[in-house]
């Protein structure tokens, strides 16, 4: 360590402290990394590796980046999930060892506030997550909205809790594994230790404890929020003072759905993963990054309250007929990201120009306003909102006093306090414009001191004042005038007066730059009181605007307003997928009619007829009508519905070790151990991962749990016809199918959901329009003509013909009771072989209520 130089002893000590994070050393014009941290930055960055000599045997590894640039760097190291301490330095250089430097702000991928870092229509959030056995506690905080919630739940559930959370960055206990990608930082375990954790909270909101907040008596919940406060206050080196609150978050405030249904409902992103086109894509039309974010939040938790969409519906109702909503959104397309602007001035970060924001958005505030009372006096809501929405007076007085009209993107060079505010700023400025008005009369004097009258004297900040004199007048120059800089055709002279005079100015200059910073400080202290302020405006104008949106949507799809009520039930009239209905030319809308009495639809058809379209267009429904949004439909009725849980499309999670089928079992159980009266489940083809008879029992039991044991609202979309027979069987249950018209070159797709059974398959029509050879289509037609026939029966196990008993069939008049013994009876007679399906379930079927009993009999 001793051969290192002072500079690199300087960075060790400092790096130090920040031994998992990047270090950006600025050094000059640049940000550098060192070592390990150079390696990785240019592998990230893809930035050039180099070495810097040291005292010290080996050249040690160092890449850099331009400090101008660095903002863009730091947003593409935060999207790969790393985080960053950013160490400036301050003073001059003074010869005598290396300048001071020390690290100013720490970047982590959720902690950040700052708009040139992040997404603006994505939220930022930071999850702490402990496990006790099967138990989790979780917290969460959005440092832009200055949102604390924490929550309970079993270990299974966080998966799902992440998907709708969307975290940037999870805190974890070193321990603990977690199967998800993303930014996670380990920490100790007794950093989520809950007596230190109670004690830290209740210091930080200065209560006596924490029952107020109604987390008593949740060790877990509480370890996880007081290990997320003290990491989050670290990180931003700030007190968090703003963050006065801490909600406990319950499972029932918002419609539940798991991970695998917010994937394949593509809410936010597409199974692709790509950002469009998703709901999200298709119906944001929110004019503020704010009002985007929300909506995005909202769709991951659509609220289960009536009073929470109700009020929304009607703002929503009384905006479309007030016909403001263009002139709404051209005021509000002009508005800044006022909520992420009063997080960075919490933080002490916002700059100046993120204050010119609020300050202009504050003052157009007023003519929005206007644009939107017509709409506001006729909801209640929407009055509420427009209350809410008024400019914070004392913030916008000291923005206009203090703040210059258009400043200087950074206080580093001064320009950015308003002249009039402070009155010794006011004259230091004085002096330094006023550097140039002497320059007369100094030209005068030094003209009749030397006798050269074509001398100049000039003023630049780069080199001071001067006498310049061409070359072959330079001898005539008087003794006092001290050389200062040769050029090629001219010499430049200053004498002591001018010299002083400089000093003046350059000290005036010098002054004033630390007195804007002090002010430009001071300003962001004084607006501390009105954070809250800020948070609540910028919270109502998200709304607002997420509101106005939703109008803009009804009116140009022509979307209606939904009805609600407290049923287990659905009816939608003419509904339409609102994503695939924008990339088709004619959509056909469909209906549906769910209710008690009516709890599993069985819908067949051929591929491409639709059916994954129905069957998603009618969750979106819900989600879009629980968001207080109208729906793409003539009418909709939708009941109370607790969760969705969809089961679609087959993918291999092969990095969580899970096969296609593995995958589709894992969410079926899911949601036959979750779903209740009060949920949609959309199945989408199950079983098609295994063999045909195992594929086909599997649906056909989940189909049954879910219509009488979970007695959930259930689509199923499946292939297997055999399952149409579930609708003779129970009377809750019934046919539905896309229809089809035949030609004699083919088939075309109607798109009409229709009732009643498929009346056949038509995977060979489709073969054919995808384009799968004639002759290859033609062999599968007589393939499917042999296996169509009933399979020969094995003379080896055929049942003898004359057994009347063997011979007895299993029906739906079957009496509950003689059916296991009759299913014995054919079994021992039979050859399985040579069951239909159909058969082959209903003895299997059988078979199960006779274990059943027996179960029965020996648990009595
Ligand atoms: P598969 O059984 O092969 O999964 P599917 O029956 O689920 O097919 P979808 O994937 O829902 O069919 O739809 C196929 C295509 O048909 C869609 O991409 C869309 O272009 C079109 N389509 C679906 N529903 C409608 C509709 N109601 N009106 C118009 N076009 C539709």
């Amino acid at each position: 360590m001793s051969s290192q130089t002072p500079l690199m002893q300087q960075y060790d000590g400092i790096k130090k402290e920040y031994p998992d994070i990047l270090l950006l050393f600025r050094m000059g014009d640049f940000y550098e990394m060192f070592y390990q941290d150079a390696v990785r930055a240019a592998e990230l960055l893809n930035i050039t590796l180099t070495k810097r000599r040291s005292s010290g045997d080996n050249p040690i590894p160092m890449a850099g980046i331009p400090f101008h640039a660095v903002d863009q760097y730091l947003a593409r190291l935060i999207k790969l999930g790393e985080s960053a301490a950013i160490c400036e330095q301050f003073g001059e250089a003074s010869g005598k060892g290396p300048m001071h430097r020390a690290v100013t702000r720490v970047v982590t991928p959720g902690t950040l506030v700052d708009s040139n870092l992040l997404a603006a229509d994505q939220a930022c959030l930071l999850m702490a997550i402990i496990e006790k056995g099967e138990e989790c506690g979780y917290a969460w905080l959005d440092l832009s909205q200055g949102s604390f919630c924490a929550g309970g739940c079993p270990r299974a559930a966080i998966p799902d809790i992440i998907a709708r959370l969307r975290p940037a960055e999870i805190l974890l206990v070193d321990s603990m594994t977690l199967p998800t990608g993303g930014a996670m930082k380990f920490l100790p375990a007794w950093r989520f230790a809950a007596d230190e954790a109670e004690r830290l909270l209740i210091a930080h909101f200065g209560v006596q404890n924490l029952h107020g907040f109604g987390i008593v008596g949740q060790p877990l919940a509480i370890g996880a929020a007081g290990a997320l406060l003290r990491y989050a206050k670290d990180v931003c080196k700030q007190p968090l003072v703003d963050i006065d609150s801490l909600r406990w978050e319950t499972a029932d405030d918002f419609v539940s759905m798991t991970a695998a249904t917010r994937r394949s409902l593509e809410l936010t992103t597409t199974l692709s993963g790509a950002k469009s086109p998703t709901l999200f894509s298709v119906l944001n039309k929110c004019k503020t990054p704010m009002g985007a974010r929300l909506l995005a939040h909202l769709l991951h938790h659509p609220p289960r309250q009536r009073n929470a969409i109700l009020p929304r519906h009607r703002a929503v109702q009384a905006l479309c007929q007030s016909d403001v909503v263009e002139e709404v959104q051209e005021s509000m397309a002009a508005f800044a990201d006022i909520e992420r602007i009063a997080a960075s001035i919490a933080l002490f970060s916002a700059r100046p120009r993120d204050l010119v924001g609020l300050r202009t958005t504050m003052s157009a505030l007023p003519d929005m306003l206007k644009q939107l009372l017509p709409a506001a006096q006729k909801d209640a809501k929407l009055a509420e909102l427009s209350k809410q929405c008024a400019p914070v007076l004392p913030a916008q007085n000291i923005l206009i006093e203090a703040l210059a009209e258009e400043p200087a993107p950074t206080t580093r060079d001064g320009g950015v306090i308003a002249n009039g505010y402070n009155r010794e700023l006011d004259e230091l400025r004085r002096l330094k414009s006023n550097a140039r008005d002497g320059l007369d009369e100094m030209a005068a004097a030094a003209k009749a001191a030397s006798g050269i009258e074509s001398l100049r004297v000039e003023y630049s900040k780069v080199h001071g004042f001067f006498i310049e004199v061409s070359k072959s007048q330079a001898r005539r120059a008087p003794a006092h005038w001290q050389r200062r800089q040769t050029l090629k055709n001219a010499e430049r002279f200053i004498t002591a007066d001018m010299k002083q005079h400089e000093e003046k100015v350059l000290a005036a200059e010098e002054k004033s730059r630390s007195l804007e910073k002090f002010l430009y400080d001071n300003l962001l202290e004084s607006l501390q009181e009105h954070v809250g302020a800020l948070r609540a405006l910028a919270a109502a104008l998200a709304e607002a605007d997420m509101l106005t949106c939703f109008a803009a949507s009804a009116t140009e799809h022509n979307w209606r307003c939904p009805e609600m009520n407290q049923n287990a039930a659905l009816q939608i009239i003419n509904g339409r997928h609102p994503v695939v209905e924008k990339q088709t030319a004619h959509f056909v809308g469909n209906d549906l009619q769910m209710h008690n009495e009516s709890r599993l639809h069985i819908v067949t058809g051929p591929n491409m007829g639709g059916k994954s379209t129905y069957l998603r267009q009618n969750a979106l429904i819900v989600i879009l009508a629980c968001c207080g949004s109208f729906v793409p439909a003539d009418k909709a009725l939708i009941g109370d519905i607790s969760g969705i849980y969809t089961r679609i499309g087959a993918a291999d999670d092969l990095a969580g070790g899970r096969s296609t089928f593995m995958v589709e079992m894992t969410e079926a159980a899911e949601i036959s151990h979750r779903a209740d009266a009060h949920s949609l489940v959309l199945l989408d083809e199950i079983g098609r991962g295994t063999s045909t008879y195992d594929g086909l029992s599997l649906a056909w039991a989940l189909a049954e749990r879910l219509l009488l044991k979970n007695n959930a609202l259930t689509l199923f979309a499946t292939h297997y016809f055999e399952l149409t027979a579930l609708a003779d069987e129970q009377p809750a249950a019934c046919n539905r199918h896309l229809s089809v018209s035949e030609h004699s070159e083919g088939i075309v797709f109607l798109h009409r959901v229709e009732d009643g059974a498929a009346s056949r398959s038509y995977g060979l029509q489709v073969a054919r329009l995808a384009g799968v050879p004639v002759a290859t289509v033609e062999r599968a037609g007589e393939l499917l003509a042999a296996f169509e026939q009933p399979p020969a029966t094995l003379p080896l196990f055929a049942a003898p013909a004359t057994s009347s008993k063997s011979s007895a069939k299993i029906s739906d008049e079957t009496p509950a009771k003689t059916r296991p013994n009759l299913a014995l009876q054919k079994l021992q007679a039979t050859n399985p072989d040579s069951l239909s399906p159909r058969e082959a379930h209903e003895l299997l079927y059988a078979l199960k209520e006779l274990a059943d009993e027996e179960d029965k009999k020996q648990g009595a």
